[in-house]
């Protein structure tokens, strides 16, 4: 599986073309997810809007005290540590970036909870893992850089627990597909090394093939779509060191489908819970 995920590892790793993954934690902050706002007269900053997406899945996942979660796909390790100062759990992070496990090492240590959130190196198509040694699992927006969505879920299933609860939030493909809006789909899967996108009949489908009841799925696509707007002007502000060697028509050309792929209506956002049977 290795050769499957070395672009997705690359780009995480900031070693990519555009180095746009290491850029982004200096310009975002502590997420590497989308931002949540509640209307359009919701004003909340960046970092307030995706705390509260990763709020919305604390909400979702339900997870008690001394529960043991499962964080596939965990970045730099905030969401997790946001996790387990708010629910009082353990939290074990899979990352498939070493720059990434040291990061979150290190935020977790220096929050002191490094008892509480553990991270390694693993990959979520081969999970290390006993099976039903979790509680809970969720996964923020590292689906769509699966190779197989169907495998990850059945993994998923097989380290949970009976009664484990699954929270993820995941960009989707919304239907009926235009030829202009299929485009930009394909764009955004080259630029941000995405294996595939769902759509909210494909996840359902998946879920239940994989043994998971109680499937609710929501369709927040209104709420996160500005994030997208918010990462374009970030963009053009460090527009000058974005790749060395890259002109500026082409920084330009990056930024207008940025901008073009927040408006694009194909271009959807979800997210869901489930328990597993
Ligand atoms: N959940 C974090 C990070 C999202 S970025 C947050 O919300 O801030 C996507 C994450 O998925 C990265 O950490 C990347 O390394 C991870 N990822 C991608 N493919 C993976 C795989 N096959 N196995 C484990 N993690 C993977």
């Amino acid at each position: 599986m290795a050769d499957d995920n070395s672009e997705v590892s690359e780009f995480y790793e900031g070693t990519d073309r555009f180095r746009l993954a290491g850029k982004l934690n200096d310009l975002w902050g502590e997420n590497l997810h989308y931002g949540y706002w509640e209307s359009a007269a919701d004003d909340s900053p960046i970092q307030a809007a995706t705390d509260r997406l990763t709020d919305l899945l604390i909400s979702g996942l339900g997870a008690k005290p001394g529960d043991r979660v499962l964080d596939i796909g965990c970045g730099n390790g905030n969401p997790a540590l946001r996790l387990v100062r708010a629910r009082d759990v353990d939290v074990v992070g899979i990352t498939i970036s070493e720059t990434q496990v040291a990061q979150a090492r290190k935020r977790a240590a220096e929050a002191g909870l490094g008892d509480r959130a553990r991270f390694q190196y693993a990959d979520a198509m081969s999970m290390p893992f006993p099976e039903a040694s979790f509680d809970a699992a969720w996964a923020i927006e590292s689906m769509l850089h699966m190779p197989d969505r169907g495998h990850v879920l059945a993994e998923t299933a097989r380290v949970l627990r009976p009664g484990g609860r699954l929270a993820i939030a995941d960009v989707m493909e919304r239907g009926p597909v235009t030829p202009e809006g299929r485009a930009v789909l394909d764009h955004i899967r080259t630029t941000y090394k995405i294996k595939s996108l769902s759509t909210v009949a494909e996840y359902r489908e998946h879920l239940a093939r994989h043994g998971f009841a109680d499937v609710e799925i929501h369709d927040i696509t209104d709420n996160v779509a500005r994030t997208g707007m918010i990462l374009a002007d970030a963009v053009e502000t460090i527009r000058d060191q974005l790749v060395p060697g890259l002109s500026p028509q082409e920084v330009d050309s990056v930024i207008a489908f940025m901008r073009k792929a927040a408006t694009t209506r194909e271009n959807g956002y979800l997210f869901l819970t489930a328990t597993r049977l």
